[in-house]
């Protein structure tokens, strides 16, 4: 029998009705003859509110606690959905993300996958149950519970896929699948019908976050197909999946990701030595800070500027962190400038073709949009821009690269 693994996200089980409308399209699936395991979020907005009340109790909530009160959320909703298929007359076992075999590392809040032991879900299918299991969450090998990062159910999601060779992994969502932009920013957003695991790794580690980019990740890592829908309706989505070799590659841009909450922090006047930047850098990633755009200024009489970016909530902390060093290895000052946010422009037709660049930034300046900073991959332009002007960023490269008129 063909196994499927189904993720349902929070908006689509906000309450009971929508846990009973997805218990339904679970059921389905079960009757059209598959095994399946369903991967769920929290309800709606539960773990935004589980947060808002850690913070209400303690100004420093410690990693440990935060964990383990957001995994609350995803098994309120996983024993709801089993509960639900019990209604309906389907045998269904809810399992924790310890009990599915997630296993983690010990990097709280944004922990990664190192494994998955799938035995207890096998037996569960063996006995012919639906088995549904709580999403964003793991085990560490210390045994504590551990959270994937916002959006991390995708994650569990694929990783069970993978670990249990699934035909595929449907990730049902609010949205009809991957679009060009966010269609909530850019109402002439198209929706694509596929795109590569590269684009879409692109897409998503820049703001995208109809899919957590660490599932794209493991999707590519495993070649699973992965398809996004909505859970509502019929529609058949978008697939992620290898990209064929196309022989004429279309030269343009794929999609269009947006990221607000992006603060920048500068070490003003550090020496212009070697191992600078790895004294500054190594203390934030063991603190598993996520560090994004690196800009370090040309050097002035030996002393230079080393920016970066960083999350808004890790702000706080990055600063607490890089300061003494930089404050002990000569540094100035340190400063951090908010409301910042990234806009990126991704495709792989634009390898090793010029004038994206330059279009990019010729839209920005003719919306009066001044760069703030500057980083590019192979596949993709991203700019730091303030954030008040992002949207309409957003909005103005969409139309200036044709995203509006489809695919060719
Ligand atoms: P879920 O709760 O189902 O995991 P998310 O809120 O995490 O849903 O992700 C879905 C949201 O992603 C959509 O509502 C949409 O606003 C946003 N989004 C951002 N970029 C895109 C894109 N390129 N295509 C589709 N949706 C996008
Ligand atoms: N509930 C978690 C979050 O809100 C995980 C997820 O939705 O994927 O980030
Ligand atoms: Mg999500």
């Amino acid at each position: 029998m063909a196994l499927i693994v189904q993720k349902y996200g929070g908006s689509s089980l906000a309450d009971g009705e929508k846990l009973n409308s997805v218990a339904r399209r679970v059921a389905r699936a079960r009757a059209d003859g598959y095994q399946v395991v369903v991967v769920v979020s929290a309800m709606g907005n539960t773990t935004d509110d589980l947060i808002k009340l850690a913070y209400q109790v303690n100004d420093h909530p410690s990693d440990r606690e935060l964990d383990v009160l957001l995994s609350t959320g995803e098994m309120v909703s996983s024993t709801l959905l089993a509960m639900a298929l019990g209604n309906l007359g389907c045998q269904a076992v809810s399992l924790s993300g310890a009990q599915a075999g997630i296993r983690t590392d010990a990097g709280y809040r944004r922990a990664r996958i190192l494994s998955v032991d799938p035995r207890r879900v096998l037996a569960e299918l063996d006995k012919g149950k639906i088995v549904i299991v709580a999403g964003f969450q793991g085990i560490a090998t210390d045994k504590d519970i551990t959270t994937l990062g916002r959006g991390g159910s995708d994650t569990t999601a694929v990783a069970l896929a993978a670990s249990l060779q699934a035909e595929n992994c449907q990730i049902y969502t609010d949205v009809a699948g991957v679009y060009t932009a966010d269609p909530r920013v850019v109402p002439e957003a198209l929706q694509l019908k596929r795109i590569g695991y590269e684009e879409m790794q692109e897409l998503s580690s820049q703001g995208a976050k109809v899919i957590h980019s660490r599932a794209v990740e493991l999707a590519e890592l495993y070649n699973m197909p992965v398809i996004v829908a909505s859970s509502d309706g019929d529609s058949p989505g978008t697939l992620i999946s290898k990209e064929e070799a196309v022989m004429e590659v279309t030269n343009r841009v794929r999609g269009i990701a947006r990221e607000a909450k992006v603060v920048k922090i500068t070490a003003v006047g550090v020496p212009d030595q070697p191992g600078i930047a790895a004294t500054i850098f190594e203390p934030l990633v063991k603190a598993n800070i996520s560090v994004d755009t690196i800009v370090q200024n040309t050097s002035i009489e030996g002393v230079t500027d080393l920016s970066f970016t960083v999350e808004q909530e890790d702000e706080a902390q990055a600063i607490s962190i890089v300061e003494p060093v930089a404050m002990g290895i000569g540094a100035k000052r340190c400063i951090s400038e908010a409301h910042l946010a990234k806009i990126s422009i991704v495709g792989t037709g634009m390898q090793n073709t010029p004038g994206f660049a330059a279009k990019m930034f010729r839209t920005l300046s003719e919306q009066g949009i001044n760069i703030r900073m500057i980083t590019t991959s192979e596949i993709r332009i991203t700019c730091i821009v303030s954030e008040n002007r992002v949207d309409d960023a957003t909005r103005a490269l969409h139309k200036a690269f044709a995203l509006d008129r489809g695919e060719p």
